[in-house]
C-alpha cells in the first residue's frame, strides 16, 4: 500500500463506517475507508431500521434503494409469542400474544404523523453490501477492505496511521486531518486509554442463521416470533425467531437468538445447533441449513469518551448493548451523521475546530440513553415470563402445569391471560419506541438555548411531542412546492448547507440571510413557509408544530436538527442571527458588512 494523505481517515468498513463514507462523500469530504476483513460481515447481526435512520437514509437518497429490498411493512408490523410452531400436544402451537410493532398495525397513524418515512428492517448481512456499493459508487478507490489499520499516532496537526495490506503484507502510512474509530470498540479506544463503562458479560448469547422452508408454520405477518414453552427456560433462555429475507413474506433465511448457560455441555458445541432449533420449534424432520453460529456476550458498556484529540469513536465502539430496540446500528448510523457535517464544517473552514467538541457534548448522553433502554427492554422479557406465571429454576412439570392454567378455560385461566396482557404491553418500549428512535434531542452542543422547557418525554418511549425547540430534531410536515408534495425533513439537502426557515411574515428575516452567509462564508438558504409562500403549508400541520409566530424564524443544521430559533421579529434581526451563527460554528464573522 502507498503512502497516502488524506483529510478524513475512517477505520471499519461495518455500518458505521460504510454510512460515515456516504455522508461524508455527499458532504465533499475526501476521505478513506479501511477495512480489515475481504468482505463485509457475515453475521447476521442488525436487521431494524428505525424511521430516524430511515430519515437519515432519505436525506442521503438511499431510502429508495433499502425499501425496494427491505421488508413491507405487512411483514414486520407485528411481533409474536407462541409456545411452538410445529408439535401435536395440548399445549403446542399456542399463541401467546401479539403486538403491533415498529408503526405498523394501529400504530400506523401515529408514526406517519411524526415523519415522512416509515421504518424499515434488512439484515446487516445484506445491508452493509449495500452500503458499501453506494459509498463506492460515492468514493471509487476509497475503500480499501482486507486491509487493516495497524497502529497510530496523533499530534497536533493530524493523525499518522500504519495501514497494512492483509492481501500481499505490505504497510503503507495515512495522514489524515481527523480518524473516525468505526471499529466497534476493537482497538482504537483501548489505545486512546478510553474505558467502556457498565456491566458486561451478563449472559451468554448464540445467534444461528439457517435457512429452511417453514412458511407451512410461520405467520409472515410477524417479523420475530418468541417461542416460549414448558421445556425450555424463558423467552431468551428458548429462543425468538426473526425473519431474514431475502423474500419477504416467504423468508427462505432465519435467524434463532438464545442465551447458553454457563454450564450448558453444548455452550461450544456448533454442530448442536441443528437439533436445538428442531427441539424449540418441535419440527423434529425439518430440513435446515446452518450457514452461521456466532456467540456474543451481552452487555451495555458506553465509552467513557466519545473523541480524544483528533480521533472520534462512533458506532459500537463507543456504545454496546442488547440488541432489543435495534438501536445499535441505528446509533451508529446516527453518530456518523452527527459527527460528519461537523467535520466537513470544519475542513471547510466554516466552522472552528471547538465544535468538534460538540459531538460528545451530543451523542454521549444519547448513546447513555440508548444502552440503558436497550437494557431495561432486554430484561422486561424476564417480566413477561412472570406475566405467564414462569418463575426462574422451575421444573418442566411446574411450567408445563403453568402453560396448562394460563391456556384453561376457566375464570382463573382468563385473570391469568388478563394479566399477561397488561404485562405484555410494557414491551411496548421495544416494539413501539416511536419517541425513543425519533424523539432524542441535544441539551447541549451546538445551538443556541432559548430558554423554553423541552416538552414532556412519555416514560414508555412511545407517544413523541414535536417541538422546534433548539437542540431538537426538526419536527416533520408535509409541505407544498410547485404542485409537489415535501417534508420539512428535506428542505435542508444533504450537501452541508444550513436553512433557515422563517414564517409568513418573516421576509425581514429571509432577507438577512445573504449578508449573514457573505459575512459567515457559509453556506445557508432561507424559506418561508405558509400560505402565499414558495412552501405552502395546506394541513397546517406545521403551523401546529412550528411553535413561532408568523413572524420568528428557526435555524436548522445539516443534520436536521434545530440550531437556534426566535419566536418573533427580533429588533436587530442581523446580531439575532450573528450571534446565532457564532455559537453554532464557534466562531465569529469573517467580514462585516
Ligand atoms: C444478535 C444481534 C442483533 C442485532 N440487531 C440489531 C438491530 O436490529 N438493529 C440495530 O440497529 N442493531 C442491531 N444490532 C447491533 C449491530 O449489529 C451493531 O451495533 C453494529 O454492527 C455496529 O456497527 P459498527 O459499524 O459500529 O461496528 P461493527 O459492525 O463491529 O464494524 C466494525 C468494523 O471494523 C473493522 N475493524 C476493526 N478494527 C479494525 C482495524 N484495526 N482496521 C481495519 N478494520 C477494523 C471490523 O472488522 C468491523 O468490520 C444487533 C447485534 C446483535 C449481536
Amino acid at each position: 500500500m502507498q503512502d497516502l494523505e488524506v483529510p478524513v481517515l475512517i477505520v471499519g468498513g461495518g455500518g458505521c463506517g460504510l454510512s460515515s463514507s456516504i455522508f461524508l462523500s455527499d458532504l465533499g469530504v475526501d476521505h478513506l475507508l479501511v477495512e480489515r476483513h475481504a468482505t463485509t460481515s457475515h453475521l447476521p447481526k442488525a436487521h431494524y431500521l428505525n424511521q430516524r435512520s430511515m430519515e437519515v437514509f432519505r436525506q442521503h437518497d438511499l431510502a429508495d434503494s433499502i425499501y425496494a429490498v427491505g421488508t413491507p411493512m405487512e411483514h414486520l408490523g407485528n411481533v409474536g409469542w407462541m409456545t411452538s410452531l410445529g408439535g401435536d400436544r395440548p399445549l403446542d402451537r399456542q399463541w401467546i400474544t401479539r403486538m403491533d410493532s415498529f408503526g405498523g398495525g394501529a400504530l400506523r397513524e401515529q408514526y406517519l404523523a411524526d415523519s415522512p418515512v416509515t421504518a424499515c428492517n434488512y439484515p446487516q448481512i445484506r445491508l452493509e453490501p449495500l452500503l458499501k456499493g453506494e459509498a463506492e459508487k460515492r468514493a471509487p478507490r476509497k475503500l480499501l477492505f482486507n486491509n487493516e489499520m495497524v497502529t497510530f499516532t496523533q499530534d497536533a496537526d493530524g493523525v499518522s496511521a500504519q495501514i497494512q495490506d492483509l492481501a500481499d503484507g505490505s504497510v503503507g502510512s495515512v495522514r489524515a486531518k481527523y480518524l473516525i474509530a468505526a471499529d466497534g470498540g476493537k482497538s482504537i479506544g483501548q489505545m486512546l486509554g478510553v474505558t467502556m463503562d457498565g456491566p458486561t458479560g451478563l449472559l451468554d448469547m448464540v445467534s444461528v442463521h439457517f435457512t429452511a422452508d417453514l412458511s407451512e408454520f410461520y405467520d409472515s405477518s410477524c417479523v420475530m416470533i418468541w417461542l416460549v414453552n414448558p421445556e425450555g427456560s424463558g423467552s431468551w433462555g428458548s429462543g425468538v425467531l426473526v425473519q431474514m429475507g431475502p423474500t419477504w413474506g416467504r423468508s427462505e433465511e432465519w435467524v434463532v437468538h438464545f442465551t447458553v448457560g454457563p454450564d450448558d455441555p453444548e455452550r461450544w458445541d456448533d454442530s448442536a445447533a441443528v437439533s436445538r432449533i428442531r427441539d424449540l420449534l418441535k419440527l423434529p424432520n425439518l430440513d435446515l441449513q446452518v450457514h452461521k453460529v456466532s456467540h456474543w456476550i451481552l452487555e451495555g458498556v458506553l465509552a467513557s469518551r466519545y473523541g480524544v484529540g483528533r480521533v472520534f469513536l462512533a458506532g459500537d465502539a463507543a456504545h454496546r448493548h442488547p440488541p432489543t430496540n435495534g438501536l445499535g446500528m441505528n446509533s451508529a448510523f446516527q453518530d456518523a451523521h452527527n459527527l460528519a457535517w461537523k467535520l466537513s464544517a470544519v475542513l471547510r473552514e466554516e466552522a472552528a475546530p471547538s465544535i468538534l467538541a460538540s459531538y460528545e457534548v451530543e451523542r454521549r448522553p444519547v448513546g447513555m440513553r440508548n444502552v440503558d433502554w436497550a437494557m431495561f427492554t432486554f430484561l422486561n422479557h424476564m417480566v413477561l415470563d412472570a406475566g405467564l406465571g414462569l418463575r426462574p429454576g422451575m421444573s418442566v412439570a411446574e411450567q408445563e402445569a403453568a402453560f396448562t392454567a394460563f391456556f384453561s378455560d376457566t375464570p382463573m385461566g382468563e385473570t391469568r391471560r388478563a394479566r399477561a396482557a397488561e404485562v405484555f404491553s410494557t414491551q411496548r418500549t421495544e416494539f413501539q419506541a416511536h419517541d425513543l428512535e425519533i424523539g432524542y434531542r441535544y441539551d447541549e452542543g451546538a445551538l443556541v438555548h432559548d430558554g423554553t422547557e423541552p416538552p414532556p418525554r412519555d416514560p414508555m418511549g412511545n407517544i413523541h411531542y414535536p417541538t422546534t425547540r433548539p437542540g431538537h430534531r426538526l419536527p416533520h410536515a408535509w409541505l407544498e412546492a410547485a404542485g409537489k408534495q415535501i417534508s420539512t425533513l428535506d428542505l435542508v439537502g444533504r450537501t452541508g448547507q444550513f436553512l433557515l426557515i422563517a414564517g409568513p411574515d418573516g421576509e425581514a428575516w429571509c432577507d438577512a440571510v445573504g449578508k449573514v452567509a457573505e459575512n459567515f462564508e457559509i453556506s445557508l438558504r432561507a424559506v418561508r413557509i405558509g400560505a402565499e409562500c414558495e412552501f405552502a403549508d395546506r394541513t397546517g400541520r406545521w403551523s401546529a408544530v412550528r411553535q413561532i409566530d408568523d413572524d420568528g424564524a428557526i435555524i436548522i443544521r445539516p443534520d436536521n436538527h434545530v440550531g437556534w430559533r426566535s419566536k418573533t421579529i427580533a429588533a436587530d434581526i442581523s446580531s439575532e442571527l450573528e450571534h446565532a451563527f457564532t455559537v453554532i460554528l464557534g466562531r465569529g464573522a469573517r467580514r462585516f458588512k
